[in-house]
Parts: C-alpha cells; sequence; structure tokens
C-alpha cells in the first residue's frame, strides 16, 4: 500500500482534440515503466449520466469495463497502454455528480442547508477524485478534465482542483495541454493562445505546473523560455509534443522530453534509473516495420467516423503486430453493400469483420456481407451484433427460415432467431439497462473457439440486449453451426461458428475491449493469422 497517493490533474487549453487521453496515458506508462502504480481518471463535464445513452456520432464508441460500465472512449487507451483494467470509478460526468447529489439531498443527507455548486457539487467532484487514491491501489492517480479551460460546463472541475491543490499542497499537481499554432505565412511559432489559455486558468485560481504544448514544429529554447516567462513555470517544464506519427509513439516522445522525470521532480518521489519499456518498443518496432501486409474489411454503419470503432482499429493493430503484418482496414459502409455489388466491394480482402450496433439501419448489406464471407471462404469475425447478423444470414440462406430476423430489426419475423430474454421485455429505461460488463463463458473442446483461447473457461465483455434464440439451436447445429462458447449460467449462446470454414466467428461479446498492447486478444491474433494464411493460398 502505497504512503501518499500522488493526484495529478490534465486540463486542456485553446482548442479541444488535442489528446489530453493520449498524454494522460503516455505520463501513466511512463511512471509504470518506473515501477510506480498508477491509474487514470476521466471527468466529462456533460450531463449524461454515461455515454452510454450517446450515439458514436456524438461521442465515438462507448467503452464498457469488466464491472459493466458504459465509458469514454479515453478509457480504452488507458487500458491498452497500462494493461491494467479501469472500472466505474474512473470515468465520471456531470450527470453522475448531479445524480448522487440531488439523490442526497432528497435523502436528507443535507437537511436544512441550499444545496449549491460551491460546496456540495464540488465536494462531490472531488470525493470521486479521491476515492481511486483511498483504494490504496494506486501510488498516482492522473484525472484527465475533459473539455476546454473557459467552458461553462467544466467550471466546477476546474473550481475542484483549485480546491484539491490547495489541500494537498505538494502532492498534487496539474498539467495544462495546449497548442502552438504555427503561421506560415511569417514562419512563425505563436505563444499567444498558451498565454491567454493560462490566464484563464489563473483567474480560476489555478497555477499549471508543466505546460505540455502541441506544435508541429520543434519549440526552440528561445521559445520555451517565453513561455515560461509568461506563464510562471519553471523552463524545463514546458514540454514540447510534436505529432506522432501512432499515439503508441507518444510515451517515447514525452520520454525524450523528460516530462515523467519533471512530473516525479514536482511531486518529491525517486526518479529510478532506468525506465522499463523494453516491451512497448519491441511491439512498436514490430507495428512500424512488419514483414507482411493484410487487407481486411471492417463493415459498419459508422464508417464515415473511425472513433465509433476505436477498440477494434486499435485491436486489429496489436494482434498485425504480433503476427508481424500491417492490417490495413478498408471501411466499407454497410448501407452501400448490396447481394450484386458484394463482390466487387470485398475485392483483395482476405478478412472481413462485422462491427456491433444497434437498430435496422444497414442490416441487411451486413447480412450480404457475411454471406460472402460464408460462401467464399473469407475468415470471418462478427461482434456483438455481426455475431447476430451471421446467425440471422445462416437461418435465412442455410437453414431456408425465410425472413428470420433478430426482433430488435422485425419483431413480427416469424422465426425470432435472436431475441428478447423475458428479463429483458420489463426494461423501460434505456440506460445502463444492456447485458454490460464481464460475464464467464464456458469454451467447448476441439473447436476453433478452443484453438483461440486454450482454456475452458474466459471472461469477456458485453453491451447487448439482445441474444441468441436456444429454441433454434439444435436446427443451427444440425446444419453446421456450432455453439462453441456457453454461459454457463443461463445457457446463453455466446460464441458461434462454422465447421466448414476456413475461419468463421461470431461472438455475442466485445474481445475488442479487452485487447491491450501487452496482451493482443487471441479472437484478433487468431483472425489475422487465418487472414495472412488465407492470402498465402491466392497469391
Ligand atoms: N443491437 C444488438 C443488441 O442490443 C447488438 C448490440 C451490439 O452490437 N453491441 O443486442
Amino acid at each position: 500500500m502505497s504512503a501518499t497517493t500522488k493526484y495529478i490533474f490534465v486540463t486542456g487549453g485553446v482548442t479541444s482534440s488535442l489528446g489530453k487521453g493520449i498524454l494522460a496515458a503516455s505520463l501513466a506508462k511512463l511512471l509504470q515503466a518506473r515501477g510506480y502504480t498508477v491509474t487514470i481518471q476521466k471527468l466529462d463535464p456533460y450531463i449524461n449520466v454515461d455515454p452510454g445513452t450517446l450515439n458514436p456520432y456524438e461521442h465515438g464508441e462507448c467503452f464498457v469495463t469488466d464491472d459493466g460500465a458504459e465509458t469514454d472512449l479515453d478509457l480504452g487507451h488507458y487500458e491498452r497502454f497500462l494493461n491494467i483494467p479501469t472500472s466505474q470509478a474512473n470515468n465520471i460526468t456531470t450527470g453522475r455528480i448531479y445524480q448522487s447529489v440531488i439523490e442526497k439531498e432528497r435523502r436528507g443527507d443535507f437537511l436544512g442547508k441550499t444545496v449549491q455548486v460551491i460546496p456540495h457539487i464540488t465536494d462531490e467532484i472531488k470525493n470521486r477524485v479521491r476515492l481511486l487514491g483511498k483504494t490504496g491501489n494506486y501510488q498516482f492517480v492522473i484525472t484527465e478534465i475533459g473539455g476546454t479551460v473557459g467552458d461553462i460546463e467544466s467550471l466546477p472541475y476546474i473550481e475542484a482542483v483549485r480546491q484539491l491543490k490547495w489541500e494537498l499542497g505538494n502532492n498534487a499537481m496539474v498539467i495544462h495541454l495546449t497548442l502552438i499554432p504555427y503561421l506560415s505565412t511569417t514562419g512563425e511559432l505563436k505563444t499567444k493562445p498558451t498565454q491567454h489559455s493560462v490566464k484563464l486558468l489563473l483567474e480560476y485560481g489555478v497555477q499549471p505546473d508543466v505546460l505540455v504544448c502541441r506544435t508541429e514544429h520543434s519549440l526552440s529554447r528561445d521559445v520555451k523560455n517565453k513561455i515560461a516567462l509568461f506563464c510562471n513555470v519553471a523552463p524545463n517544464a514546458v514540454i514540447e509534443a510534436r505529432d506522432a506519427s501512432t499515439i503508441y509513439e507518444v510515451p517515447l516522445l514525452m520520454e525524450d522530453e523528460q516530462l515523467d522525470v519533471v512530473v516525479l521532480n514536482q511531486l518529491n518521489m525517486p526518479v529510478s534509473e532506468n525506465t522499463d519499456l523494453a516491451k512497448w518498443k519491441d511491439f512498436l518496432q514490430k507495428f512500424q516495420h512488419p514483414h507482411h501486409e493484410v487487407r481486411i474489411g471492417l463493415v459498419g454503419k459508422y464508417v464515415e467516423l473511425k472513433d465509433a470503432y476505436k477498440s477494434i482499429s486499435e485491436a486489429f493493430i496489436h494482434a498485425g503486430a504480433a503476427n508481424d503484418c500491417k492490417v490495413s482496414i478498408e471501411w466499407i459502409h454497410s448501407e452501400s453493400i448490396t447481394e450484386t455489388n458484394v463482390a466487387e466491394k470485398f475485392k483483395g480482402l482476405r478478412g472481413i469483420l462485422v462491427a456491433p450496433g444497434f437498430g435496422q439501419r444497414g442490416i441487411e448489406g451486413k447480412i450480404s456481407a457475411i454471406k460472402y464471407a460464408r460462401e467464399q471462404q473469407i475468415p470471418f469475425l462478427g461482434v456483438c451484433l455481426g455475431m447476430q447478423c451471421a446467425v440471422i444470414e445462416f437461418a435465412r440462406n442455410v437453414l431456408g427460415l425465410k425472413d428470420a430476423n433478430s426482433r430488435e430489426m422485425n419483431p413480427e419475423t416469424p422465426y425470432p432467431v435472436i431475441d428478447l430474454l423475458e428479463a429483458q421485455k420489463k426494461v423501460t429505461n434505456k440506460g445502463g439497462t444492456m447485458r454490460l460488463g464481464a460475464y464467464p463463458c464456458n469454451i467447448t473442446e476441439n473447436t476453433r473457439a478452443w484453438e483461440i483461447y486454450k482454456q475452458k473457461e474466459i471472461k469477456e465483455r458485453h453491451r447487448h440486449r439482445y441474444e441468441f434464440n436456444n429454441e433454434y439451436l439444435a436446427d443451427f447445429e444440425k446444419a453446421g453451426m456450432r455453439a462453441s462458447g456457453i454461459n454457463p449460467e443461463g445457457g446463453l449462446v455466446e460464441i458461434i461458428e462454422i465447421k466448414d470454414h476456413p475461419w468463421f466467428v461470431g461472438v455475442q461479446f466485445h474481445p475488442e475491449y479487452k485487447s491491450t498492447v501487452a496482451n493482443p486478444h487471441p479472437l484478433f491474433v487468431g483472425f489475422v493469422k487465418a487472414a495472412i494464411e488465407v492470402g498465402k493460398l491466392v497469391h
């Protein structure tokens, strides 16, 4: 157990999308590589209780934790970098803060008092930050404040940071991430937006300790000194953050800039001689200099927004490196696929992944893609809705069940091969009511799933309402689609596969959430391997 937890806050200035999540994850990685225990938390300033009710166009992918929290996609980066699971406590929204303060008010916890933003909301925020420290599991808690300094909605968070900094003294610090724009006409890097952004923070009573400056060009010593002078930070605490070719390079860039050393000195923590990043560098080497290349089609309805499938594309990066292979993803819009153009669309692809999703839009395109993968013997991985579509396709085209469907898409279907469980039928609220989080699954021996996982019991994360309808299971098995992973408690089908096919697997859960740099997910590793093998046969 650590004596005192150190708290590091990461705020953002000038613009959004500068990469606070990646910065937080990279710093955490460096501290971890020096032997420290670290966790990262994200505070989101919107009023939804969690991002589960946001559609991906609004907020990118919704990341799911083991304990069933629907969270911001930055938590995915934290897990992928640190290789340790996060939980509900790692992502807090304004909605959740207000919900719990209002519940306390109704219970009478503040009886007689006026409930106000300061101190009640800020106290709730501070408690949520300290909660992770109090577990005793971490020497460092890095808290990323969503949004940009100056946003009305993030004010209570900045105020909570001000108070915590005061209360925690030397055990807390603030890193401010800003942008140094480059004016090509004059060839100059401009520091003014950063000065203004820091001024704004100072108005709120927060003095940043470190400035991380995103820039397209190297910052000269002069520019760094100027920023330091105007913003009251030490010159060595002005850190250059050049644009990187991949997010996985950022920890190394930050190491070069000695961000971890500056942070450790600031917090009076010993700086070890070495940083153990050997495995990380090894991964990066394989990722950036692979010997093979394979093209895989990703079929989904949000393909114009790559963030909607963040964990899947990252899982391909991990699995690619494990196979010494560059995985080039071809993003294919499910609505654009028809029975007639499918062969043209998938030409040259060595694997097809059909993505998770909700609702009817694009469903028929997904089903056509799966039929093609099944008939043409192309490696196929169906994730959640992708697995459900594989079941529908098999029902229609192999079992001959015309108009078979999921009841989500057609409540009147004569063959509801994907259906709601009794317990789900009574659910009326939409938020947080799906089958969420990690559930056990038993793997059947002598199956593809067994070959992939090589163990009897696994645990994977879920996020769905509908399930394989077991009334049809015997018919499916007889016709060659078998259930190779079963939930031991309810008998729910979690994995399906086709026997007479080079590699055809559908999973009701989301393997992508568990793939990390240190532990590439075996399903993705197996899928990419199969795609390479098939490619060899074609060449
Ligand atoms: N819409 C489907 C369900 O609710 C699948 C969800 C998903 O792909 N995450 O069961």
